[in-house]
Order: C-alpha cells, then sequence, then structure tokens
C-alpha cells in the first residue's frame, strides 16, 4: 500500500460512501426538479468524469509551465521576471478567453549578492588549510561588511539549547542544526516535517539576534543531501534590526557541528544582499463566468512569484498553471457552472504575503461571494485526492469529487483543521471552505527553494491529475444549489 494513503487518519472511502452518494442525490435534485432523482446523479457523475478526462488528456498546463519556466525562469518579487510572468499568464487567460483584471500590489524588493563561507580555524586545522561551505543567504538577510564577519559559530540544536547558551551567543554566529525528519515525510506528513524544521529558518535568526548574535546560520530545510542549500524567508520582529542570515547545506552543518564538538570553530561568512525600494507587482486574476450566480465565486490558484535560485518548477509553477489550466479545462468543454470560478495566480507568497492581504482586503466587505477557496502550492507530485478545511458534515457532500477521481488513484478525502496555503489563509480564517489537491509529498523538499527546482521534476501525467483533481472540485463546487457552510480555521 502507498505509505501517504497508509498514514491519513480520515480516509473517506467505506464510511462516507453511502452518505456521499446521498448527498449528492440532494445536490443535484433541487437543480432538476422534473428528472428522476437517479438520473442527475448520473448525470453528475459524467460530467465530472468528462472534465477528469479532459484533463488528462490536455497539454496546455505542461506548454505553458514549460513557457514559465524556460522563457522567463526565476521570479522573486520585485524583478522584471515577475512582471513578465504576469503579462504572460495574464495573455493566456485574455486569449482562453477569460476575464482577465491585474490587482495591483506592492511588493518587497530584496536582491541576493554575493554569499561565501569558509571554516578558517577549528580544532585539527593544518596550519594554512580553510574549508569552503555550500550556504545561500535567506531571503531578508541583511549584509556583513563587504571585507566579510569573522567569527565562533554556536552550534544549538533548539530554541532551548539556544537560550542555556546566551551567553556565548552575543558576537558570534549561531548555526541552529535542527534536522528534517524524512520520515514524517515518507509517512505522508510533508507538510508536517517542513513546518516542525522550517521555524529555525523562520525564526531562529530574529531570536539569534535578540541575543546579541551577530549572524545566523540554519541547517538547510530539506529531506535529501545534495549539499543544495535551501533558501527560504525568515521573519523579523518590529523593529527589530535584520543580520546576516543565511541556509548551510545539510552536509556542511554536520561538519560543522563534528568539529564545534572537538572545540572552537571560526567562520568567515561574506553575504551581500541588498533591500531596495517596494515594487510596483500584482495578483493575476481571471474569470470564467458563472451562468446563474456570476457574483458568487470559487477560487482556484497557486503562487507565481518564486525563489531566486531556480525556476521554480515545482513551488509554485505547478500550482499556478496546474490552476489556470482549469478554466482551459472548462472552456474546452464548454461547461459554465452556476458560479464563477475565478483563478487567481498570486504574487509575492514566497518573501511577504503582499498579495493575499491585498486580495483579501478587496474582498472583506463582501466576504460570503467568497464561497470556497482552492490553493495548490504542495509540489509536483502526483495527486492522491483531496484536502478540505470544512466542517465534519460536509465531508460526506464532497463525495462525488472523490467518486469522479477514482479512477486516477485519488481516492482520499481527507479533512483538515488548519490553512490548506499561505495564500488563502486569510480567507479561511473569515470563514471560506479552504482546499487543495492531496499530493504526494514525500520527495518535494529535496529540491524546495534550491538551485534545482527545475521543470525536469515535474512529471507531466502528475501534473495533469492535480489539473483534473482541481478541475473535478472546483466544477462541482461552482455548481453546488447553495454554497458550503463556512468553516473557519483555527491556529
Ligand atoms: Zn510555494
Amino acid at each position: 500500500m502507498h505509505p501517504t494513503l497508509a498514514a491519513c487518519p480520515a480516509v473517506a472511502g467505506a464510511v462516507c460512501g453511502f452518505l456521499g452518494v446521498l448527498a449528492g442525490c440532494v445536490a443535484v435534485t433541487a437543480n432538476a426538479a422534473v428528472a428522476p432523482e437517479a438520473q442527475p446523479v448520473a448525470q453528475q457523475a459524467a460530467v465530472l468524469a468528462r472534465i477528469r478526462d479532459a484533463a488528462m488528456s490536455s497539454d496546455w498546463a505542461w506548454q505553458h509551465l514549460t513557457d514559465l519556466t524556460d522563457k522567463i525562469g526565476p521570479r522573486l518579487s520585485g524583478t522584471l521576471q515577475l512582471t513578465a510572468a504576469m503579462n504572460q499568464l495574464a495573455d493566456a487567460m485574455r486569449s482562453l478567453p477569460a476575464q482577465v483584471t491585474l490587482q495591483p500590489v506592492k511588493v518587497p524588493h530584496w536582491v541576493r549578492g554575493e554569499e561565501q563561507a569558509e571554516l578558517v580555524d577549528y580544532p585539527g586545522r593544518p596550519v594554512g588549510v580553510t574549508q569552503h561551505l555550500h550556504l545561500t543567504a535567506l531571503g531578508s538577510s541583511s549584509a556583513t561588511e563587504a571585507k566579510g564577519l569573522t567569527a565562533r559559530v554556536i552550534v544549538v540544536r533548539d530554541f532551548a539549547e539556544l537560550n542555556n547558551r546566551s551567553e556565548d551567543v552575543r558576537g558570534n554566529i549561531v548555526l541552529f542544526d535542527a534536522r528534517f525528519d524524512q520520515r514524517l515525510a515518507d509517512n505522508g506528513y510533508a507538510g508536517e516535517a517542513y513546518r516542525q524544521n522550517g521555524v529555525y529558518r523562520f525564526k531562529g535568526p530574529s531570536a539569534a539576534a535578540a541575543l546579541g548574535a551577530a549572524a545566523a546560520l540554519v541547517r538547510s530545510v530539506g529531506g535529501a543531501d545534495f549539499r543544495l542549500p535551501h533558501t527560504g524567508a525568515t521573519m523579523w520582529k518590529d523593529k527589530q534590526a535584520a543580520i546576516p542570515a543565511a541556509a548551510l547545506s545539510a552536509e556542511d552543518a554536520d561538519l560543522v557541528a563534528r568539529l564545534a564538538a572537538a572545540g572552537p570553530v571560526r567562520l568567515k561568512l561574506i553575504l551581500m544582499p541588498k533591500t531596495l525600494a517596494d515594487a510596483d507587482s500584482g495578483n493575476v486574476i481571471a474569470d470564467w463566468l458563472g451562468r446563474e450566480r456570476p457574483n458568487e465565486y470559487v477560487i482556484v490558484s497557486g503562487h507565481l512569484d518564486s525563489w531566486d535560485l531556480a525556476t521554480g518548477a515545482t513551488d509554485d509553477g505547478v500550482g499556478v498553471i496546474g490552476a489556470a489550466a482549469v478554466i482551459e479545462i472548462l472552456r474546452q468543454l464548454d461547461l459554465h457552472p452556476r458560479r464563477t470560478i475565478r483563478f487567481i495566480g498570486w504574487t509575492n507568497e514566497e518573501n511577504g504575503g503582499r498579495g493575499n492581504k491585498a486580495y483579501f482586503a478587496s474582498v472583506e466587505r463582501s466576504i460570503e461571494t467568497q464561497t470556497a477557496a482552492i490553493e495548490s502550492d504542495d509540489g509536483a507530485g502526483r495527486s492522491l485526492g483531496v484536502d478540505a478545511a470544512v466542517t465534519n458534515d460536509t465531508l460526506a457532500t464532497l463525495q462525488p469529487v472523490i467518486d469522479a477521481l477514482g479512477p486516477l488513484g485519488a481516492t482520499v478525502l481527507r479533512r483538515r483543521d488548519g490553512e490548506l496555503g499561505a495564500d488563502i489563509e486569510p480567507l479561511q480564517r473569515a470563514g471560506v471552505p479552504g482546499f487543495a489537491p492531496l499530493v504526494d509529498a514525500r520527495h518535494y523538499f529535496d529540491y524546495h527553494h534550491t538551485a534545482a527546482d527545475t521543470l525536469d521534476k515535474v512529471e507531466p501525467q502528475s501534473l495533469r491529475s492535480q489539473v483534473a483533481t482541481m478541475a473535478v472540485l472546483a466544477y462541482f463546487l461552482a455548481e453546488l444549489p447553495e454554497p458550503l457552510p463556512r468553516f473557519k480555521i483555527s491556529d
């Protein structure tokens, strides 16, 4: 059995099957008063199957993902490439034709510079020998002096150890050496493994700076050992001055930890990033108008920005293009569900979240019009089903979606209480039911935020399975006679 499936706590399957069929009956009966009850269910199943099959035989997503990654490449906020990607995507959506709006958003503009690290002293070092380490600056890191910063490395495994060694930290370089739990990822909980380990990247440098550290390093957050550093955002407290902060490759974190166990280790660090003035950017919004309730929306989305080290094929080219492809499938089949399906290509997910904040501010006062929100941002693995942040009672209503996806092996319907995507989180907090394709993410964090996040990591058939999942789900939600009950996520 697939380990992901074995580990999922809330598999719908037999328990929800019977109730799901009933819920499906109720859902479509209201839509077709004359026809016998059994027929609408069969009709609904036939439409969902056509959507699935169209998605599984379409090359639109693969071609547009290739265009995005080959012709534009990395898309960090503030860059010309991100603006070019917005225009490329807006043009593609207009030509479907969908109704396209660019929602203006000001975004942070952080630029990577020279980055180098060298071990210049350690126990047993032969005279004159130094060792080069593989690292990369974290977004919003400050710069060292051009000649670099040389200091002792204090290795800690967690925040408790940092606090216990607070006297050693001042003026030195802290290395957070927390390991990524690949076994957790192997068991279907890659997101949990990422969050558990990622807290040191998000909050470690700030905690080290608060104790007077000169700089902070984190062991890369990722499950594979290719001596690749994994970048990502780090956060500073309000009014806190940033310090130089970088991610070390896992192998180099091990090396430093081994040497430091034997005695003092000194490291020379050069990081020369710059923070420029905020730049113009925007969310790409494309509406496929609903036939009965065009002012009610089902959002299907991914983020268009990426880190600067690679072409962002899996994070989140797959998600943003896969979501856009939902509208292409409906156009192909000439299907217009009751509500509007709104595609959003979010800006600035990676280092600020300004895109989702701007969108939420624009709909906050008419939040009832936002009936459901889907985000795909969990990598390029094949679809295993659907994650749903909905009320317990709602789960059975969704059974026809899983029935339609079953032939793809996407058989899991899993209820979640938390956010299912950073960009839809504000909507979920306001009560909008949230969804994500549940994908095989066991190896997502091998390449995540590294220079190896490139198109070759995407399997076209897996991408199609994600499009099929989102297209079936989005159509089903947009066609429901009444929106799903509201569900506010907890922390
Ligand atoms: Zn992402």
